[in-house]
């Protein structure tokens, strides 16, 4: 079901429902859609009702929800670049040392290839991806 606004030449607009798109242009070909006041079949359909989502709308909050999402994870960036050790591309190296060594306590954070992190869950070496913003964005 779709809801269509419709305004009529006598300036009259209304709210109707219909199958679909398909059957709106199929009965407003054969004039079958008529006014509530004049009942004239000289109406045409206007905006959409508001709860028919457009797409800009569903883009707009498409954007929100990307951006919130970056703000959680730049939060979340601040709190390992706090509290863990950057160890750059030497992150699969550093990760078997602590892991096997079990000297160091805190955590590292650094790049890694998928390939690499395949290598380390194997061998039982727990680890977490997140994405990660470079400063210089934005
Ligand atoms: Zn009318």
């Amino acid at each position: 079901m779709i809801k269509y606004n419709l305004t009529c030449k006598c300036n009259c607009t209304f709210d109707s429902w219909f199958a679909s798109s398909g059957e709106f242009g199929r009965l407003m070909k054969k004039k079958l859609i008529t006014c509530i006041e004049c009942n004239s079949n000289n109406v045409s359909k206007s905006i959409m009702a508001p709860n028919v989502s457009s797409s800009k709308k569903i883009d707009k909050i498409n954007y929100k929800f990307k951006k919130n999402i970056k703000k959680k994870i730049i939060e979340y960036q601040k709190f390992i670049k706090e509290n863990c050790r950057y160890v750059g591309d030497r992150f699969a190296q550093e990760a078997r040392s602590i892991h096997y060594d079990k000297k160091e306590t805190k955590s590292i954070y650094g790049r890694v290839t998928t390939d690499e992190i395949d290598e380390l869950n194997e061998e039982g070496i727990e680890t977490i991806t997140i994405p990660w913003y470079d400063k210089t964005e934005n």
